[in-house]
């Protein structure tokens, strides 16, 4: 079985994502790790991030690995436990290098799907149900207005204790969302069928009961299947 969920940055999939694997038992995949591990790994190295043949070279040369340790996910590079330096904002805002290059994103795709073939999962990122699993069993498209994602990841960062600006974040935020909507690579955008929430103003608990309740109409049960 596997969950899909998309949307734009700071829309809240990570936290709804998390919670609704725990509770179906099933293995939570945030593939917007895996190509933030290959922006720290490129920029690391100090690759050119315009040069695809370098960026597809790099990928195929990098074991990321996403573990799941005492309820947290850790991101391993190469070994190397990167959890937290792949949330640095140089990172952030570098990402779309990575993610725009085709056949990077063919290897990324490629893993993804073997995630599948072991576990039923929860898979959050932008082409989750568009792209790397179009007959995924259940497709969320989570959405929020600018202005309350921005105010999310405020709070967020200010619980971290980062000092940061709003507006900062609102903007930045911006030219992410159009970044990954205009690329011509499996750009973030509705899948057909997926199932669309505007948490704009929700609670996570009103969100996760909505994707419940959409999960037991269509299978019965929060059970997993295998
Ligand atoms: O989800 P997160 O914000 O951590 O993702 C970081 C970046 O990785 C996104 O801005 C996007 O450019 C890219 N990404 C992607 N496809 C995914 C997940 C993330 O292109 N499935």
């Amino acid at each position: 079985m596997v969950i899909a969920i998309d949307g734009p940055a700071g829309s809240g999939k990570s936290t709804v994502a998390k919670i609704l694997a725990e509770k179906l038992g099933y293995l939570y995949v945030d593939t917007g790790a895996m190509y933030r591990a290959l922006t720290y790994k490129a920029l690391k190295k100090g690759v050119d991030l315009e040069n695809e043949d370098i960026l597809t070279s790099l990928s195929r040369q990098t074991k990321i690995l996403l573990k799941e340790k005492e309820g947290k996910l850790k991101v391993f590079v190469d070994g190397e436990e990167v959890t937290e330096n792949i949330r640095e904002e140089s990172v952030t805002n570098s990402a779309f290098y990575i993610a725009r290059a085709p056949s990077v994103r063919t290897e990324m795709v490629k893993q993804q799907r073997e995630m599948a073939e072991e576990r039923d999962l929860v898979m959050e990122g932008r082409d989750i149900g568009t792209v790397v699993f179009p007959g995924a069993d259940l497709k969320v498209y989570l959405d929020a207005s600018l202005k309350e994602r921005a105010k999310r990841r405020f709070l967020e960062l200010k619980e971290k204790g980062v000092k940061t600006d709003i507006k900062r974040i609102e903007a930045e935020l911006k030219i992410r969302d159009e970044k990954d909507k205009s690329r011509k690579v499996a750009p973030l955008k509705v899948a057909g069928d997926a199932f669309v929430i505007d948490s704009t103003g929700m609670e996570i608990e009103e969100e996760l009961n909505l994707i419940l309740k959409k999960w037991r109409e269509k299978y019965g049960t929060t059970k997993s299947r295998t």
